[in-house]
């Protein structure tokens, strides 16, 4: 099994250096990490969050640096979990151009101006109707989908984070997202962050994943870890969840390739 949802300490809000995500993941019995940092964004786009433009040759330094000390056969990639915000797609697409990654993971974190998945700036969901977020929200994936940018969706329905689950009627939008990301031969990121979070369910809930395995989407496991020690946090209850879901094979990506291994319970 492989964790390919990983950030490091340049983006302000996660702690431990590469060796030790690597020394954790060792220790949990997976046969690799793949790196993915929040991507420096437009100077005015949320810099709190994320390590500045002029760092990311240093992140890809640190990474290399990282697979250099790993033990034979065991995988470090290098990958971006890179925002998706409408305006900034240029500037994305020259990022990822300048560099070969592993792996990028298209999130979508925010609602205008609105960081909605922030603890701070949780009491908007009390002004919005739950409805019309969601319709924001999937508006923006939806977006993402036909970029072109990425190889996978981020934490797909992640405005649950606080405990503000999908009204029923949004389904309808579910459907039409996933079949974007099928259309457009994306990968879902399956991400066990939402267990430690109010909500205390992974993203995607287990209704997604089913429909997701009904349609054949590709599935990435990832812990979110912003600590050494949440590297493969939950693994076996998601592979529980996949396998509940139709699954049996889940994937990481080399090169912005996907690889199938078996799904196996530990
Ligand atoms: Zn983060
Ligand atoms: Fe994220
Ligand atoms: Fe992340
Ligand atoms: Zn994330």
């Amino acid at each position: 099994m492989y964790d390919s949802h990983v950030h490091t300490p340049l983006c302000k809000h996660a702690s431990g250096a590469p060796a030790e995500y690597v020394a954790a993941a060792r220790e949990r019995g997976l046969a690799g990490l793949v790196f993915t940092d929040h991507n420096p964004m437009p100077a005015w786009f949320d810099p709190e969050s994320r390590m500045p433009e002029e760092q990311l040759p240093l992140y890809i330094r640190l990474i290399e640096q990282a697979r250099a000390e790993a033990p034979e056969g065991f995988y470090v990639g290098l990958g971006l979990e890179a925002d998706f915000h409408p305006g900034t797609q240029a500037y994305v697409r020259q990022q990822l151009e300048a560099h070969p990654y592993d792996y990028v993971i298209g999130s979508v974190h925010f609602i205008g101006a609105w960081p909605f998945d922030h603890p701070n700036f949780k009491d908007e969901f009390d002004r919005r109707d739950r409805l019309e977020i969601y319709a924001d929200y999937y508006a923006l994936v939806y977006a993402a989908t036909e970029s072109g940018l990425f190889d996978a969706i981020g934490h797909l329905d992640l405005p649950k984070k606080f405990g503000h689950i999908p009204p029923e009627e949004a389904w309808d939008l579910v459907e039409g997202v996933l079949g974007a990301i099928k259309a457009a031969d994306l990968a879902l990121d399956v991400n066990t962050a939402g267990w430690r979070k109010p909500v205390g369910e992974v993203y995607p809930s287990p209704a997604i994943l089913k429909r997701a395995a009904e349609l054949g989407i590709p599935v990435v496991l990832g812990s979110d870890a912003h600590q050494p020690q949440e590297v493969g946090w939950r693994f076996g209850d998601a592979v529980e969840a996949l396998l509940e879901a139709g699954y049996r094979e889940a994937w990481v990506f080399k090169d912005r390739k996907p690889e199938a291994y078996p799904l196996e319970r530990a």
